[in-house]
């Protein structure tokens, strides 16, 4: 059964064949169930009108088409993330008065420091985490009420040692440990901004998502997002995490991968069918 959803690309580059591949899958899934397009321009610095031009055009070309988005309207305008702070907003007030966030002046730098420390070290991971886990060290011990987030960054307060399980439509059963696998989250940036975490949450539920289409790279993500759902009291969507992209000897694409962007591929002569099928063509 389709399920309305949604493509959403981050316009700080030009999207890959990995993004073609996903947004093809997320479209199909959708069929006739609705499909919006989400700019996810919160990052004023690192993000570039050019790339949300280029990222439109280039998934038209592939023949993806979506229903309501920055180019088509639809009721749930504006589309780009940048124009909807005041909703974020809101929802942060939301986490606020549920006392489940707090400030945080601790930086980066901080955490990484605390998190090496033979002393007061976070819990043990048993999988290799990408980003070090916030010690819990590190939580304020109290807190007042506060009105606006107030130029801190702003985390949520994980339950350690929680098992948060979901299912994916692809993987079956996925089980990530929060204190574990991860730690408190930031919600919002210091530079007053949204954060990733509450921002997709925040949307993906305003436009009524139904499945949340995305490569597997955010799978602990989902597992954050189902903390931020739960917190907020509301159903989450259904999640289909695709494959990442590997090259025909099995390996992972970076990000960057240069000369794999939809464009080069494009201006190479490939068909919008290879790039879906890219590398097996
Ligand atoms: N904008 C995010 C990205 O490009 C996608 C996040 C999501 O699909 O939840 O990585």
């Amino acid at each position: 059964m389709p399920l309305r959803g949604r493509l959403a690309p981050t316009p700080t580059g030009l999207l890959h064949v990995g993004h073609a591949q996903t947004f093809a899958l997320a479209t199909e899934r959708a069929a006739g169930a609705g499909l919006v397009m989400r700019i996810e321009d919160l990052d004023r610095e690192r993000c570039r009108p050019e790339f949300t031009a280029a990222a439109l055009d280039d998934l038209r070309w592939l023949g993806l088409a979506w229903t309501e988005g920055p180019d088509v309207g639809g009721p749930h305008a504006p589309y780009e993330q940048s124009h909807r702070s005041a909703w974020f907003l809101d929802v942060w007030r939301r986490l606020e008065a549920a006392g489940i966030i707090y400030p945080s002046p601790h930086s980066r730098r901080d955490v990484e420091e605390a998190a090496a420390a033979p002393h007061g070290a976070p819990l043990e991971s048993a999988t290799a985490s990408p980003e070090p886990i916030f010690p819990v060290a590190l939580r304020p011990t109290t807190q007042d009420r506060a009105s606006s987030p107030g130029g801190v960054a702003w985390r949520f307060r994980v339950p350690d040692g929680r098992v948060i399980e979901f299912h994916d439509g692809r993987l079956g059963r996925v089980t990530r440990t929060a204190g574990v696998d991860f730690g408190d989250f930031v919600v919002w940036r210091r530079d007053d901004l949204a954060a990733y975490e509450l921002a997709v949450v925040a949307d993906d539920h305003a436009m009524e998502i139904a499945e949340v289409v995305r490569g597997e790279d955010l799978l602990t993500s989902t597992a954050r997002q189902l903390l931020l759902y739960e917190a907020l009291g509301w159903p989450p969507p259904r999640w289909f995490h695709t494959p990442l992209v590997v090259d025909a000897e099995g390996r992972r694409l970076a990000k960057r991968t240069g000369g794999l962007a939809i464009r080069d591929l494009r201006a190479r002569g490939l068909s919008p069918a290879d790039v879906l099928h890219w590398p097996n063509m």
